[in-house]
């Protein structure tokens, strides 16, 4: 049983979310983490009493060392605190909720310490999944989703060694769903985190308009349950109340349902293999109004998602390319600097043109990424 936790990215849509999880179960916080909210994390702090508070912006560091002067809390500054929050003492899982690829170096030192890692950071095991799931193995470290996809697949599959046969990967399509690149290309960045069934952080929401995120999620996927590309379907389920499915070798397929909410799947990752009562909403099925729906994905107007699905194919490097051109592509379109559209057009372009290793080690995958980084800012002369 978990009782104490640390929370890389304390202060987003899935840290805060962590931190009432954690609340609810009456979990000890060890560490929490932010980039640059320091006002959340003081407030965060106080409450929760956590050993130390790692912040990753030197001069925000140094403003809550001041704030927290009167506590015994420790404030780390610099990237490395990142990595401190994830090996503190006396600590069984941690909570990886920082966005981006930011979150690989702490996640492998964490499960050198044999933490369980409740994985909300999917940008990780895309670009580097083979390794940090061979290194879980290797350590004994368990990693238990907390997207609410792969926490729907892991639960389906719990006790079903060897009976998958494929995994349904389900999307809600996002809120261009349908839309051509002709519709697509006026769209803005205050448009594109509106999400119609989630309340998510600015990177995510547009992942999820573009549908890269479910590229990023047949990706994680793939790693996570140990499937080839042809054993993932992606469906597009736009009520978001069936989180996933596995088709079993029989043919006989289990599904998980519930609202929207994430405090389930976090909470799960927590009290995993065990359930406990949770603060969340309950399923009503008389009120599903036009009930549930499925479709397949029509790759044409989802070039995000065609492009994810042939980098898993292609293998190598190419997804950590990718991954990283478009944490570049979309930070840079949440700025105003470039337009909806670009966005797909700068992954691909990276993906063809950044070459491939074959079989990466981490430096190998780690030059990939910087590369991407690179061709991206380049690409848009940033
Ligand atoms: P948010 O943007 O809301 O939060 C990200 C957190 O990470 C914040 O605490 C942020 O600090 C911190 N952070 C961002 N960049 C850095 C950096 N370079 N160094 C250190 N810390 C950093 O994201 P979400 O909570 O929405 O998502 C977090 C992860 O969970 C992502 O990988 C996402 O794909 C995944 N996920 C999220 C879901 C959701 O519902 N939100 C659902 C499923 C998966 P600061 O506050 O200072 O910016
Ligand atoms: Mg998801």
């Amino acid at each position: 049983m978990v009782r104490s936790i640390s929370i890389l990215g304390s202060t987003g849509s899935i840290g805060r979310q962590t931190v009432a999880v954690a609340e609810h179960l009456g979990l000890q916080v060890r560490a929490i983490s932010t980039n640059r909210s320091i006002k959340l994390a003081e407030e965060q702090a106080r409450k929760l009493r956590p050993a130390m508070v790692a912040v990753t912006d030197e001069s925000a560091a140094k403003e809550l060392k001041t704030a927290l002067a009167d506590t015994d809390i420790k404030v780390w500054g610099g990237e490395h605190a990142l990595v401190e929050a994830a090996v503190i003492s006396d600590t069984d899982a941690v909570v990886t909720a920082v966005s981006g690829a930011v979150g690989l170096k702490p996640t492998l030192e964490a499960i050198k310490k044999k933490r369980r890692i409740a994985l909300a950071n999917k940008e990780t095991l895309v670009c580097a999944g083979s390794i940090v799931m061979q290194r879980a193995a290797d350590c004994g470290a368990e990693i238990v989703p907390v997207d609410s996809e792969h926490s729907a697949i892991f639960q389906c599959l719990t006790g079903r060694k060897g009976e998958l046969r494929k995994v349904l990967l389900t999307g809600s399509g996002g809120p261009f769903r349908g839309w051509s690149r002709e519709q697509t290309k006026d769209v803005t960045p205050e448009q594109a985190v509106r999400h119609p069934n989630w309340s998510m952080g600015a990177k995510i929401s547009v992942d999820s308009a573009t549908m890269m995120n479910k590229g990023l999620e047949f990706i994680e996927a793939m790693h996570l349950f140990g499937t080839t590309p042809d054993g993932i379907e992606v469906l597009i389920h736009p009520e978001s109340i069936v989180h996933s499915m596995v088709e079993l070798v029989d043919g006989t397929v289990i599904a998980q349902l519930g609202v929207p909410d994430m405090g389930l799947p976090i909470q799960y990752a927590l009290t995993y293999p065990n359930r406990v009562a949770s603060m969340s909403e309950r399923l009503d099925f008389t009120k599903l109004g036009k009930g549930l729906n499925f479709y397949a994905p029509d790759f044409e107007k989802l070039p995000c998602l065609a492009l994810a699905i042939q980098c898993a194919r292609n293998g190598g490097t190419d997804a950590a390319v990718m991954n990283a051109a478009n944490e570049v592509a979309v930070h840079l379109f949440l700025d105003h600097k470039i337009g909806y559209n670009d966005i797909y057009d700068s992954v691909a372009a990276a993906v063809q043109t950044v070459p491939r290793t074959e079989n990466p080690d981490l430096d190998a995958i780690l030059a990939a990424d910087q590369e991407a980084r690179a061709f991206v800012r380049a690409y848009f002369k940033q």
